[in-house]
């Protein structure tokens, strides 16, 4: 089959869905690879890179739509962008079904096969295509570094002859993948690092990276940290209060915040209020990783940097991933071709639409003229 990387639509995306060397991966099994002009120049890949990979380039998106049976991106589509797809093209991209239920019809009505990369089951079978994964875990790592460039200290601790500097105390409130990634890069960089989740399960893997893991004085932690598919319940009204009161506690005396607490399908929780953002020391940095849905802080504005009275810095930018885009690109390249190699079970340039596989039918959002979206729950986990 033939398979297109569009160029990235929306304004300041800096990655692309197909690489050179993944695109190299692709033709192994069996496919034609084409992309559109461009489409790379921002993640550090110019036409001519994907040319010597044996890549044809397409002068614009309309070209690239027009020679291609699978259109690959990293973002949902634009509505002009699905309104071009003919019937029985298959999209490989983000899609977000639940904020995008017009997307979802005009793929339906498209005849367009749709895989959603952030439907993809979080089951251990399918890590390698686990794009919300990659893309967290770049994101807990960025937001370290942006922390440490807006910081005006040291993370780590030193004894100078021109003084001593104590280490940077970091808290990480959610521990999943983003918070993990940024713990690892907050102990690297030397800080005394804090984490705390309602999943008490991971305490054991925030102490063996090096940092305390925060616990509350509540008598049955387990209660909310019930968790399916790696992912938390909701907090009961009593554990919510006494997660605060803590935080509430800490808040004096933190020098970065890294907020990264999510439950999916639902609005990012308030956790980090503004009476404790007013208590920070001035030159703190809260770095607001859940800002796209809502934020976890109070003062979080999306896409901006805010400086609070205080001198709190908050930072709420939602496009940590894009920010490293060579790097995004290449594992959501390798997310995409592992995706196709599943899609290609015979490594013959064939792809098959096998709807009694776990990981295939939940992340295709609509095929066959109709929506499949949302799947029934896996068979595995
Ligand atoms: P995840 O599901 O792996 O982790 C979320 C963690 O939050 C889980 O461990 C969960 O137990 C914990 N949690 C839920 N409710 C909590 C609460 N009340 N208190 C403490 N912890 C709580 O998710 P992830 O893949 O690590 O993504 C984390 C966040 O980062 C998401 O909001 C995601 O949208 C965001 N993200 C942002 C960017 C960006 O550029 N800003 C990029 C990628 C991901």
């Amino acid at each position: 089959m033939k398979i297109g990387a569009l160029k990235e639509s929306y304004e300041g995306e800096a990655r692309v869905s197909v690489t050179p060397s993944s695109a190299v991966h692709l033709q192994k099994l069996g496919h034609e690879v084409h992309v559109e002009s461009g489409a790379g120049v921002r993640a550090g890949f110019s036409d001519a890179a994907y040319e010597a990979a044996g890549v044809t380039v397409q002068p614009n998106a309309a070209a690239l739509i027009g020679a291609v049976d699978v259109v690959v991106k990293v973002r949902a589509p634009s509505e002009g962008e699905l309104r071009q797809m003919r019937r029985s093209q298959t999209l490989i991209s983000h899609f977000w079904p639940a904020q995008n239920p017009d997307l979802l019809e005009l793929a339906r009505e498209q005849g367009v096969t749709a895989i959603a990369m952030d439907m993809v089951p979080r089951i251990s079978r399918a890590q390698k295509m686990d794009a919300l994964s990659s893309m967290a875990n770049i994101a807990g790592y960025r937001a370290v570094i942006e922390a440490a460039n807006n910081f005006g200290r040291f993370f780590t601790g030193q004894v100078t002859a021109a003084g001593k500097v104590p280490p940077a105390k970091v808290l990480v409130v959610g521990a999943g993948v983003a918070g993990l990634a940024a713990i690892g890069a907050a102990v690297s960089l030397g800080a005394q690092v804090y984490a705390f989740d309602v999943r008490p399960e991971v305490a054991e893997q925030i102490e063996s990276m090096g940092a305390e893991f925060v616990y509350l004085d509540f008598q049955d932690q387990t209660q909310d940290g019930a968790a399916t598919g790696g992912y938390a319940a909701p907090s009961s009204p009593e554990f919510r209060e006494k997660q605060l009161e803590k935080f509430r506690e800490l808040a004096p005396d933190m020098d970065i915040v890294i907020t990264t607490a999510l439950i999916p399908g639902r609005d990012a929780p308030k956790l980090w209020t503004g009476d404790m953002v007013a208590a920070m020391k001035n030159g703190s940095v809260i770095i607001d990783l859940a800002a796209e849905r809502g934020g976890n802080c109070d003062l979080t504005v999306p896409d901006e940097r805010v400086v609070t009275e205080n001198g709190v810095i908050i930072i709420g930018y939602t496009d940590f991933p894009s920010r490293m885009g060579a790097q995004a690109s290449e594992l959501y390249g390798n997310n995409i071709r592992h995706m196709l190699t599943d899609l290609t079970p015979g490594k013959d340039g064939i792809i098959v639409q096998n709807m009694e596989d776990d990981v295939i039918r939940g992340a295709t959002v609509t095929f066959d003229g109709d929506v499949t979206w949302p799947p029934p729950p896996p068979k595995v986990q």
